[in-house]
């Protein structure tokens, strides 16, 4: 379809979108609503097009990991308020107010230097129940406190964020379990002490699948609304249609012999055990394909069949073995996460492949790699 005047190219079904948007609406309790995080480039989806298609859906509160994220929202039309979830710099600060963007306090020093910067900010007080990361610890309530009184700060939420929601094992369950208790127990105390705490939020996507939680104004999935577990195999108390939103593909730029012997690619890696018929892609390492694909089995789809990837994987190019697919040839489709002729090669795939998780496959599709955005098999724009 729409491809090969690309080099190498992501399919984003908005349908999809929306339709993982709508099952985790879903599963969540009425009167919680969806905040959803767009940070990394929407996990690499291309934030422009997947905010605007979630505005339209009526999602009214987005999340993004830093300032930079947030400006890009503004200038896309994005209205919806916005949540920097990351640490703001002083000298960046004036964009925040500026852009009406609403700050995370990362700690009470931290909701000091908001404070000190002496315009009035929104912001949202983070509370750490247990991942050690970011937020005031859960057991410090005087400096927790010390966070609703500041003059110029209207804290308009309070949130934390789960360490183990995606582990089975009964002591991934506990820590969860023990961290909501954390938070609830932190919002009696805020409230008791005369403050109001503004809207709650605690869960991501495995919290959301896994974990109901009362009283939550905003859940906070990434990884889901983009159709995706970040590992194939872990199973939720919920079950929900998940379906992918991106597809990679790119071009077969070269089709050629290989005998029996000969070696091919960077440092003569691959050597054909037989009489070989190699192809050549318009994809690389910078592209975000992971280097040891290669070395770990990484196929690709060509014309509905797999093809194993050989040699070593350069910046621009890949080279993958054709020799038992009839008939390929320079122009034809490689896809390299997505479906082809019934055949599937996933995100989830790649990751227990290169042991890792789906987030870091999806999130390190590279900024020249084209998002072409599709609704109902056409182009969404
Ligand atoms: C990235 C992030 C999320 C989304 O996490 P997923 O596991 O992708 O759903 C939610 N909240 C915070 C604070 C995050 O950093």
């Amino acid at each position: 379809m729409n491809g090969s005047k690309h080099r190498v190219w992501a399919e984003i079904d908005m349908d999809h979108l929306a339709h993982n948007l709508r099952q985790l609406q879903h599963i969540v309790p009425s009167g919680t609503e969806i905040m959803a995080v767009v940070k990394a480039d929407a996990y690499g989806h291309g934030v422009s097009g997947i905010a605007k298609r979630l505005e339209d859906e009526g999602v009214g509160f987005f999340a993004v990991a830093d300032v930079d994220e947030a400006v890009a929202l503004r200038r896309r039309s994005i209205r919806g308020e916005i949540l920097v979830l990351g640490y703001t710099a002083t000298n960046r600060l004036r964009d925040i107010v500026k852009y009406s963007l609403t700050q995370t306090a990362v700690g009470a020093e931290d909701a000091e230097r908001l404070q000190a910067y002496g315009a009035p900010m929104k912001i949202h007080v983070k509370i750490d129940t247990g991942l050690g990361r970011l937020g005031e610890s859960f057991e410090h309530l005087d400096r927790i406190l010390s966070m609703y009184r500041h003059s110029r700060l209207q804290v308009t939420g309070t949130f934390s964020h789960l360490a183990s929601a995606d582990q089975g094992e009964a002591e991934g369950k506990a820590f969860t379990i023990a961290q909501i208790r954390r938070f609830q127990d932190i919002l009696g105390q805020i409230r008791n002490a005369g403050y109001d705490p503004g809207r709650l939020h605690i869960q991501s996507s495995y919290g959301i699948l896994n974990y109901e939680v009362k009283g939550m104004d905003f859940v906070r999935p990434g990884i889901a609304l983009y159709g995706l577990l970040s590992s194939d195999g872990d199973e939720t108390r919920s079950v929900v249609d998940l379906r992918p939103v991106l597809s990679l593909k790119a071009t077969v730029v070269l089709v050629k012999k290989v005998h029996e012997g000969e070696t091919i690619g960077y440092g003569g890696s691959f050597m054909a055990s037989r009489s070989s018929i190699v192809a050549t892609l318009s994809v690389g390492y910078a592209d975000g394909i992971a280097r040891k694909l290669s070395e770990r089995g990484g196929c690709v789809l060509i014309r509905g069949q797999r093809a194993r990837i050989v040699g070593k994987i350069c910046m621009d190019q890949m080279l993958v073995d054709v020799t038992d697919i009839a008939d390929v040839r320079q122009g034809d489709i490689a896809t390299l996460i997505g479906e082809d002729g019934g055949q599937m090669v996933t995100a989830g795939e790649w990751a227990w492949r290169t042991e890792t998780i789906t987030n870091e496959i999806v999130a390190s599709i590279g900024s020249r790699v084209e998002r072409v955005y599709i609704s109902k098999g056409h182009p969404a724009f």
